[in-house]
């Protein structure tokens, strides 16, 4: 199983000797198997709360659960898809995944990393730049990769900034329906946070949807969504 549980998290950056509050006293409780969209503005603290669950960065105050335990820094039960991408430039599209694969933990059968790594890049439609390094790929393509790498080691949580926002409209519809499968794959459903600038996309994948407001960064509504998926 697999719940989230955000206690107080505020967040702090000093910034030219002021001080800007990222983060405040933010509260929310992810339920196993559940699907929460984070909406708002730029600035409001999207980014920062997946940095937070990620563990990548400790929040100032408050703390996070993961299955009731304190998150300390990134673990192998959640993986992350950056706006950014974070892909190793200095691998090829294939070497990324192989390399996320092989350094996963858990029971991995070292003959599989490289059908492994060739079955995501496929899932992704991109067997073709399988030896592509990332600069010469466009964003929606490193974008893809990333979201392949975070598939590929199939974490219990995901964690997703913005995962589509370089894709063009095709890609993103197919995207968002291999999400929707692989969330619900085997015995249990992933719990899922992901971070959207598009309200369809939110009312479309979703269980539910946290909206949020800037200055300081705080979750202004919950919203349960009251319709079934197509
Ligand atoms: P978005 O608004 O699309 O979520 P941002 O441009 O706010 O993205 O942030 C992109 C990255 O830059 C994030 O990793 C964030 O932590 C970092 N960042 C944002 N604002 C600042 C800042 N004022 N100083 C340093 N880093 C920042
Ligand atoms: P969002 O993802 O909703 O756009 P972010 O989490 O990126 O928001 O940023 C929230 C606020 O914190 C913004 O005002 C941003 O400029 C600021 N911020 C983010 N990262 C940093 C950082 N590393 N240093 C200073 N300020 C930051």
């Amino acid at each position: 199983m697999a719940t989230i549980e955000l206690q107080d998290i505020s967040m702090v950056f000093g910034l030219n000797g002021s001080n800007h509050e990222a983060l405040n006293k933010v509260c929310l409780h992810i339920r196993e198997g559940e699907f929460i969209s984070l909406i708002g503005p730029s600035g409001c603290g999207k980014s920062t709360i997946i940095d937070v669950v990620s563990g990548l960065r400790a929040p100032t105050t408050g703390r996070v659960l993961i299955d009731d335990q304190p998150v300390t820094g990134p673990g192998t039960d959640r993986g992350t898809v950056f706006q950014d991408y974070s892909l190793f430039p200095w691998m090829t599209a294939f070497e990324n995944l192989r390399f996320a694969i092989e350094h996963a933990n858990g029971k991995r059968d070292p003959d599989s990393f490289d059908a492994e790594a060739e079955r995501f890049l496929k899932l992704v439609g991109l067997e073709k730049f399988r030896n592509a390094y990332p600069n010469t790929l466009s964003g929606g393509m490193r974008q893809r990769i990333s979201i392949a790498r975070m598939f590929s080691l199939d974490p219990k949580v995901f964690l997703m900034d913005e995962p589509f926002g370089a894709l063009d409209s095709l890609n993103r519809i197919y995207m968002q329906d291999l999400l929707l499968r692989l969330w619900t794959r085997g015995e249990k459903r992933k719990t899922v946070l992901f971070v959207t600038h598009d309200v369809d996309e939110a009312l479309l994948l979703s269980d539910r949807i946290a909206i949020m407001s800037p200055s300081p960064g705080r979750i202004k509504e919950v919203i349960e969504i009251p319709f079934e998926r197509p």
